[in-house]
């Protein structure tokens, strides 16, 4: 049996090891899905929906929990902690309405009627990476288990703990067994195996563009389902018409927060010339008054580093002998620290422009116009997320449709909310969770015409 020696981030402490599941356990585990999707999607749709709310309703009860084990286990400040925690159990309310509504149409034909049914999938693998582990984990299981699937799934290694609670925490709560089970362990063992066990009937991805393509190549040997959720460069796109002040008071929180482990982080601030200079001397005060600390401080904004391998991989981006603008504080001792860096790249083209860092390190490049703007802003392979300031509301509207992206906020940096869809264009992914459709992804639509005859 093998496994992994988790460590907290924050001070560098051995936590505990976790043991891996192995090839077999996955396949077992996927025959007891199977079985238990098979009751499971046969229950009322009340039934299933009140077998969610008392999921949702236990997660509430172990919230401190919960935020207590992402501390240790991510890093992640205790207050944001705990937002999560609640964001899983709102996720599962939300979904809980859906058991009740998967509506089918009737189509008018010659002969008869036309009824279309929303299906069920089976089993469904959901994957996901150490920045959010439970919030994503819950974007995932949360809709298929309300669309009448059976869900296996995947922690990233270094971050298991709030994964296998919560799949404590369904059994607690009256789920049945089977129906829902965590399977910590390597992402090319048991998260290939997701991708080529036949009675896996989707796959969802969240993680890096270059392990999504693999999944998406692998998924396509059996024409499986797949979601993927992948990399983000966003841009926030500064115009000299905006609230200057605001702009830069919030932007340290677009790409700082989660220590700029964050998909949606908006790690390119694109400045109109103009306002260039005016911008950066309102900017390095707000990035400086970003409080770097121990997770544990209720005040805390930002944590270390998940591991020493992130920590080394997002230095190696700013080299000792690498031009910075400015930096924010972190505390010296044990930890993977990091502080807030900002950066003024001489190319469009240099790579801390163009490479996802996934950590605090946000570069600013100017721009000449509306136009500049938007081509600037499209020109990264990714399109997940961004931020326009503007007073103008026909240049929101505009530049709005014009960035290629799933998730855009004007005048504001929006985080993620479970009743709206997210998403990428381009190699950010590849179908949208959350909002009002998600449930319905997780399933077919079955056609029946029915003769009058
Ligand atoms: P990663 O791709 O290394 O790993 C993600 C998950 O995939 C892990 O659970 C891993 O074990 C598993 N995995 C690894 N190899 C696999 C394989 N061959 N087959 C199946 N599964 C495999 O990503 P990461 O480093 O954990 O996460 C960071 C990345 O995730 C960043 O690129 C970030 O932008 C992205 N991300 C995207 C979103 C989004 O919603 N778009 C959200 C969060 C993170």
């Amino acid at each position: 049996m093998t496994g992994i020696t988790l460590i907290n981030p924050a001070t560098e402490a051995v936590l505990q090891t976790v043991e891996h599941s192995s090839l077999e356990q996955v396949d077992d585990a996927v025959a007891r899905a199977t079985f238990a999707q098979r009751a499971w999607a046969a229950l009322p749709p009340a039934e299933r929906a009140a077998a969610l709310r008392r999921f949702a309703t236990v997660v509430e009860g172990d919230i401190d929990n919960l935020a207590a084990l992402e501390v240790a286990n991510s890093g992640h400040p205790i207050s944001q902690a705990r937002w999560e925690a609640g964001h899983v159990r709102d996720v599962l309310n939300y979904y809980a309405a859906a058991p009740e509504r998967m509506i089918g149409k009737t189509i008018p034909v010659a002969g008869g009627i036309d009824v279309t049914f929303l299906e069920a999938l089976g089993v469904v693998g959901v994957i996901v990476p150490w920045n959010f582990p439970m919030t994503i984990a819950a974007w995932g299981f949360a809709p298929a288990l309300a669309a009448g699937n059976a869900v296996l799934l995947k922690p990233a290694e270094w971050t298991p703990l709030t994964a296998i609670r919560l799949g404590e925490l369904a059994l607690e709560a009256g789920m049945p067994p089977g129906l829902f089970q965590v399977l910590p362990g390597k992402g090319t063992v048991i998260g290939e195996r997701f991708v080529t066990h036949p009675e896996v009937r989707k796959v969802v991805f969240t993680g890096s563009t270059t392990v999504g393509k693999q999944v998406m190549a692998g998924c396509a040997d059996q024409v499986k389902a797949v979601t993927l959720e992948l990399g983000g460069k966003s841009a926030n796109v500064i115009f000299a018409d905006s609230d200057l002040e605001k702009a830069a008071a919030t932007a340290p929180y677009a790409v700082f927060e989660n220590a700029g482990q964050d998909c949606c982080a908006r790690s390119r601030i694109l400045v109109q010339r103009s306002v260039y200079d005016r911008f950066l001397e309102l900017l390095e005060p707000a990035v400086k008054g970003v409080r770097v600390g121990s997770p544990l401080a209720d005040d805390t904004e930002m944590g270390p580093l998940v591991s020493a391998a992130h920590l080394a991989k997002v230095r190696s981006y700013v080299p000792d002998d690498r031009q910075v603008a400015f930096r924010g504080s972190a505390p010296d001792g044990p930890g993977y620290w990091f502080a807030p860096t900002v950066l003024l790249p001489d190319s469009r083209t240099d790579r801390v422009a163009e490479d996802e860092i996934f950590g605090p390190v946000v570069s600013v490049l100017p721009f000449e116009d509306e136009a500049d703007a938007i081509t600037l802003a499209n020109d990264s392979i990714y399109g997940l997320s961004g931020s326009i300031w503007t007073r103008d509301l026909g240049r929101a509207i505009r530049v709005s449709r014009a960035i290629e992206s799933g998730n855009l906020s004007v005048n504001s940096h929006s985080s993620v909310r479970y009743s709206t869809p997210f998403g990428g264009y381009k190699q950010s992914g590849l179908g949208r969770e959350l909002g009002p459709d998600a449930a319905a992804a997780f399933t077919e639509t079955k056609n029946v015409f029915i003769s009058m005859d």
